[in-house]
């Protein structure tokens, strides 16, 4: 019997997109090869404003982009930041509706309405328009494809009403709702967090005109909102507001009080300053350039990075304030977080990173695009949804660990072959030698157990360590390992805060059979590697015992019958060839250390509990 395949008509699209509906920008994603990737028309961004703009000859609004190309001409006709109005009374946002363009009022069913040109609008419908213009927008990536069934997000702080309503405008876009989810929690899911076992994250949020930080913990996969703590009118837009200030103050002389309060003068300078801005996030220094054609005005003026940081600084330290009160709520120190999350696009000024990490005493996660993560994780989220299991699609696993070189020509190996990605792994290192103040790190890979036998991806340095006896300093060492392979190293020494880090592509150049060589050298080599590596651990132990036991027999040598002296020392002087021996003759050259400086440690230990007894500190013994 033949079969004859049939072309099942089915509308229903096999995918489903995640959509970060945001206050000043909105964008989607979707899960494709085993991987969320944010859905953009052939070079355009992904990015939607969340602007809508009402012509005044009355045609069809103008959503994204394009409206807030509008705003500058005609601010009055435009509205910006709908998302603060969803769900809420209007006794709750009175403060918010003084900056509003059009007349307000509220419905018999408590749910406010915008009069714009004779005719009634809720936020739930202006956010429909948003939430259509985001679907097309992202639709126009997927060729054929209209996927409607969409994951929307919400900050973690929405209530029910406000949930209810973001439902509400994905209805009226004609969109069908698998699921709200809240933006940290959609943020982790893009790094892959859930697949942590347990821990705590921090989501510092910092978008255009708002700021979150949520504390979640993880357990099994499953994230709980511990607290979250905030500011609704601290974002982006105060940064600009400070760059502004300074073209309204070099304009004063030029431009009248009234023209210098005008909106369409305002919005125009505004958008000045959110350039000069990005420039300043990746240059030391950028302009601030405005011209007014139609008064034949020109500002222009160098800004430095130092500068702009003097102006931000007391809006990053209320951030700041608000992780402290959310930690506090949570019941946590800031050491019990294990990672930190960056989200939002004012997290791409470098003073805001600095000073989260300084905080929370750890490098936060920033490998992702701080304005994508979100809609990523909601791709990841609505892909999951619609049955489709993250383990089996992601295909990818790193194929060959990856590690650092340690004292001695060792590996320690960081992340493991066949780890599935995204992952991340963190590990504490220390110096070597005393008054070390940098620290060389060698990023290699392989299976091998020796440095020699890797493949070198990376060097770099961590420079700024305070002199201190080796042993002391404490570094944390990253490995993050993204969705697309990306490998990136971040390093931090936690007493100053000094940190680096290198990206590379562990992949790049090396081909399938190159792999397999490596895995199975690795396999060849095992009982010779395990001896090597022994031999190099050994060497590595027999030097750290020979300096701490040169440094306890200074204090202690007349305490000492001279037999034991002599026979430590004889220990100590055969050590000495200990760079060059084997395994077996290096592991008698270890125990023969330690039997000799047995009656040293009894005596030391004497003496502690003796200081202990008399209450005197140990070094005045
Ligand atoms: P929201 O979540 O509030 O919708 P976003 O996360 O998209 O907003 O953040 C928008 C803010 O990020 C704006 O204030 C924008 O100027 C700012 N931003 C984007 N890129 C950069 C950058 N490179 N440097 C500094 N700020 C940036
Ligand atoms: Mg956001």
């Amino acid at each position: 019997m033949g079969y004859i395949e049939l072309n099942v008509l089915n509308n229903q699209s096999s995918l489903a997109m995640g959509i970060d509906l945001g206050t000043t920008n909105s964008l989607a994603a979707v899960w494709r090869d085993g991987r969320p990737v944010i859905l953009h028309p052939e070079g355009k961004s992904g990015s939607v404003p969340s602007v809508v703009h009402f012509p005044a000859d009355g045609s069809q609004p103008k959503v994204g982009r394009e409206g807030r190309d509008h705003a500058a001409a005609a601010p009055e006709r435009t509205l910006f930041s709908v998302k603060r109005l969803m769900g809420r009374p209007a006794a709750d946002v009175q403060g918010e509706l003084a900056r509003i363009p059009f007349p307000t009022s509220e419905g018999d069913d408590g749910v406010l309405r915008l009069n714009i040109d004779g005719r009634e609008f809720t936020p739930q419908e202006l956010s429909a328009l948003i939430l259509n213009r985001v679907h097309d927008h992202g639709c126009r990536a997927l060729n054929d494809e209209k996927p409607d069934r969409v994951v929307i997000t919400v900050p973690a702080y929405f209530d029910d009403a406000q949930r209810q309503a973001t439902r509400d405008a994905a209805r009226f876009a004609g969109l069908d709702v698998l699921r709200i989810v809240n933006e940290p929690t959609a943020a982790c899911l893009a790094y892959g967090l859930d697949q942590e076992k347990s821990g705590n994250v921090v989501v510092y949020d910092f978008g255009g005109g708002t700021f979150d930080v949520s504390v979640l913990s993880i357990a099994d996969g499953v994230f709980k909102v511990l607290s979250t703590a905030g500011d609704t009118h601290l974002g982006g837009d105060d940064f600009d507001a400070a760059l502004v200030g300074l073209i309204v103050e070099g304009l004063a002389g030029e431009l009248s009080e009234e023209e210098l309060k005008d909106p369409g003068f305002l919005t125009a300078a505004r958008l000045s300053a959110e350039r000069c801005k990005h420039a300043l996030s990746k240059d030391p220094q950028a302009e601030l350039h405005m011209v007014l054609a139609a008064r034949g005005v020109t500002f222009h003026r160098t800004v430095t990075r130092a500068e702009f940081e003097a102006l931000i600084e007391p809006l990053i330290e209320r951030t700041i304030d608000s992780c402290r009160r959310a930690l506090s709520d949570a019941g946590l120190a800031p050491d019990e977080v294990n990672e930190v999350v960056m989200v939002g696009g004012s997290t791409r000024v470098p003073a805001v990173n600095a000073a989260v990490e300084s905080f929370f005493g750890r490098i936060p996660h920033t490998e992702l695009n701080p304005d994508e993560v979100v809609a990523l994780g909601a791709a990841v989220q609505a892909h999951i949804l619609i049955g489709g299991s993250r383990d089996m699609l992601l295909l990818d696993v790193i194929p060959l660990s990856l590690g650092l070189e340690t004292v001695g020509g060792a590996v320690s190996k960081l992340v493991m072959r066949n780890s599935t990605i995204p992952c991340s792994v963190t590990e504490g290192f220390t110096t070597y030698a005393d008054n070390q103040t940098g620290i060389d790190f060698h990023v290699v890979q392989g299976e091998r157990e020796m440095v020699s036998d890797c493949r070198t991806l990376a060097k770099f340095q961590l420079k700024g360590i305070p002199p201190m006896p080796a042993g002391m300093a404490r570094v944390a060492v990253r490995f993050h390992v993204d969705a697309d392979g990306l490998l990136t190293v971040s390093a931090r020494e936690e007493s100053t805060g000094a940190s680096t880090r290198v990206e590379v592509e562990p992949m790049s150049g090396l081909s399938d059979e190159e792999v397999e060589r490596m895995l199975l050298s690795s396999v060849e080599h095992a009982e010779e590697d395990f001896a090597v590596r022994r031999a190099a651990d050994l060497i590595t132990e027999i030097g750290t015992m020979r300096t701490a036991t040169e440094r306890s027999l200074d204090g202690v040598r007349e305490h000492l019958d001279r037999e034991t002296l002599e026979d430590i020392e004889e220990a100590l002087k055969a050590a000495e060839e200990a760079t060059s021996a084997d395994a077996e003759r290096l592991q008698a050259l270890r125990d023969e250390l330690e039997r000799a400086t047995l009656p040293l440690a009894a005596l030391l230990m004497d003496d502690v509990a003796k200081a202990a007894l008399s209450g005197k500190r140990l070094e005045d013994v």
